[in-house]
């Protein structure tokens, strides 16, 4: 249980001078290593458990801005609506829906990603292309339904394998819809957000365009059980 101090800063500094946003994805740590990184300065993390979010999130400094990064269920989505800073993982209409509806009730507006699907193995969750495009649409045709989410770009992981060519080209994937999904909307100086990248691909993920990166063993260390 100790960060690895020396590789945050580097991290850090090499993604400021590429204007690309860390969050440091603290799920399974104990609240002493992300007090020790707010300690440095870090203000951006990321969680994948609701409870454990919201356990964190009652012990730390008020001005850290939570990211919820893993697969949300929509009858949790009130217990973090108070205050999540950016959900990555919005993979359904639906969910969109319950955190337009949560977010309403606490008179505020969350900022989203759509998790798009760009890996090829089954598991992981998201929209493809053509769904990424209906939302957006139904979004558009009625703002005044959809006025307490913002929908502020994209996130995708790309598939867990050695095949570093695969990576890109999944990554590559996932920036040329950001870019055909921006172009197609009215107003899109708020749709700036392409979240990609992890601990073993981010150097990879910030080549192909992504404008924030989600690293947790690299700071924290590896963790005890794999999520
Ligand atoms: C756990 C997790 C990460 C961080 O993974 P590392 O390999 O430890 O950097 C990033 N994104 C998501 C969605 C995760 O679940």
């Amino acid at each position: 249980m100790a960060i690895n101090t020396a590789t945050y800063l580097r991290i850090r500094d090499e993604l400021n001078a590429a204007g690309v946003t860390l969050v440091a994805v603290s799920k399974t740590k104990p609240v002493e290593d992300i007090q020790a990184l707010y300690d440095l300065g870090h203000r951006d993390f990321g969680e994948n458990y609701v409870q454990e979010l919201v356990d964190k999130a009652g012990r730390l400094p008020a001005d850290i801005r939570w990211h919820f990064i893993g697969h949300l269920q929509s009858n949790k989505v009130k217990y973090i609506a108070p205050f999540v800073h950016l959900v990555h993982g919005v993979d359904s209409i639906r969910l969109l829906q319950e955190i337009n509806k949560q977010s309403r009730k606490n008179e505020r507006r969350i900022d989203c990603l759509l998790q798009v699907h760009i890996a090829r193995e089954e598991t992981k969750f998201g929209f493809d292309e053509s769904m990424v495009a209906d939302a957006l649409e139904q979004m558009h045709n009625d703002p005044a339904a959809w006025d307490h989410v913002r929908v502020c770009g994209l996130m995708g992981m790309a598939s867990f394998t050695d095949n570093h060519d695969q990576v890109r080209n999944e990554f590559k994937e996932l920036h040329r819809l950001f870019v055909k999904s921006r172009s197609t909307l009215s107003r899109n100086d708020t749709f700036t957000i392409l979240s990609m990248g992890m601990s073993g691909d981010y150097e990879t993920a910030v080549q192909e365009g992504s404008t924030l990166v989600r690293i947790g063993s690299l700071l924290f260390g590896a963790r005890q059980y794999p999520v």
